[in-house]
């Protein structure tokens, strides 16, 4: 049996989905094909919830861009469709002279990327978190955190409302150019079945490359091939989330924003996540890297976290264009017909901010797909 789409979406995280949620806006036919029994189980899942200001990322990148635009997008759409959120603020705090040195730099950054950022004296510093220890740390008021389950359910419901398809259980083994667009094969527990598409998007995150590789793109040659990091929680348990009113970040490290405070929409405090790279996906976690949360920045910044109050929680796993000892990668969002895949759109590496990015992201994209489909509609 095969089915005809206008539009095909691969992957039911935040990112599938809000596109989505956007493109289905023009009354088309649009599929979004799913491996899990349902939508959101992985990076989507399985993350910080920060709405991130856009500080960390080199100026003009694409992450910059989608960090700074989504950040408003995404408080607006929280406040008029109910998500939970809270726009808490967060302060990066240096807890050294050679911290305190990269904290400068990090502050210009985030300024030309255009996030509201303002140092604070020593003052204010204990006004606002009286039990943080540090010896210098800018403001950021515009981070915050946002309730990710409710937003992705969001996009869903929106993307649903407006016609979309979605296929759960459904996953996609091949893809096939054809004429006037993509044969795309689907495994399916009742069997494997073939949809027929005009348009294909890849919004597959762990396995985007994967993907972008079954359309015969060579990924080590294109630079599209994916690395993991499993990134760790443990819970702060004896009533210490009320010794915080914000978020608190360290000093990024090599390969992340650092082991940082997470509070959740109901204020529940964690650390994490703290990094390192896999080959497995697995979200088993033991004590084994306590020691490592010991000696992070955030333990010295806040010395009322005894090691005992230290549970390991839960983790997530990213997917990074990013190896080992490399420096930033950008998000890769590429209309693919300089490599004669015309229609067909990647979506590879949207590792964090992609949360936060999610609503700029489908704009961004959405606007891409109009333009294929106009042009592809001309040449009829
Ligand atoms: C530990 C961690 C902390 C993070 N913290 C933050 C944060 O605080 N703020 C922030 O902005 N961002 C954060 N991020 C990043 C953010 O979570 C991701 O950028 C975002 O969730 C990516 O969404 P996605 O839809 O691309 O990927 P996913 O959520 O992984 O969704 C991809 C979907 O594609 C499906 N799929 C894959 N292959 C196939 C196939 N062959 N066929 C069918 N379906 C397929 C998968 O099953 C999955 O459902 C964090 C990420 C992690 C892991």
């Amino acid at each position: 049996m095969s089915y005809w789409a206008d539009i095909a979406i691969i992957g039911a995280g935040v990112i599938g989905l809000a596109i989505a949620s956007h493109v289905t806006r023009e009354g088309r036919e649009v599929y979004v094909l799913e491996k899990n029994e349902t939508f959101g189980q992985e990076q989507s899942s399985r993350n910080s919830e920060v709405i991130h200001a856009s500080i960390y990322y080199e100026k003009d990148s694409l992450k910059a861009k989608m960090c700074l635009e989504g950040n408003s997008l995404l408080y607006q759409l929280c406040e008029r469709n109910g998500i939970a959120y809270k726009k808490c603020g967060k302060i990066i705090v240096a807890t050294s002279d050679v911290e305190a040195e990269e904290l400068e730099k990090l502050y210009e950054r985030g300024n030309d990327n255009g996030a509201p950022v303002r140092m604070l004296s020593r003052r204010e510093m204990t006004r606002l978190e009286p039990n943080m220890k540090g010896i210098a740390a800018f403001f950021s008021p515009t981070t915050g955190i946002v309730d990710s389950y409710s937003l992705v359910r969001y996009f869903l419901g929106k993307a649903k409302e407006n016609g979309m398809q979605v296929a759960f259980k459904t996953e996609v083994i091949g893809v096939e150019k054809v004429s006037g667009g993509y044969k795309v094969d689907v495994k399916h527990p009742s069997g494997n079945y073939s949809l027929m598409t005009r348009v294909l998007i890849n919004c597959a995150g762990l396995y985007s490359d994967k993907v972008a590789e079954m359309t015969g793109i060579n990924i080590n040659e294109a630079n599209y091939k994916l690395h993991w990091g499993k990134g760790e929680y443990y819970s702060v348990c004896g009533g210490k989330n009320r010794l915080i009113n914000r978020l608190i970040y360290p000093l990024p490290t090599a390969i992340s924003v650092g082991v940082h405070v997470c509070l959740d929409v109901d204020w529940r405090l964690r650390l994490g996540p703290l990094f390192y790279y896999v080959d497995e996906i697995s979200y088993k976690i033991d004590d084994s890297r306590k020691r490592a949360f010991l000696e992070s920045s955030m333990m010295k910044a806040l010395p009322f976290i005894e090691p005992s109050d230290l549970e390991p929680e839960s983790a997530g796993i990213i997917a990074m264009l990013r190896a080992e000892g490399e420096g930033f990668r950008d998000f890769i969002i590429r209309h693919e017909y300089d490599r004669g895949l015309p229609g067909f759109i990647n979506l590879v590496g949207i590792d964090s901010p992609g949360l936060t990015s999610s609503p700029a992201i489908a704009r961004y994209v959405s606007h891409m797909v109009n333009e294929l489909l106009e042009n592809q509609a001309n040449c009829l």
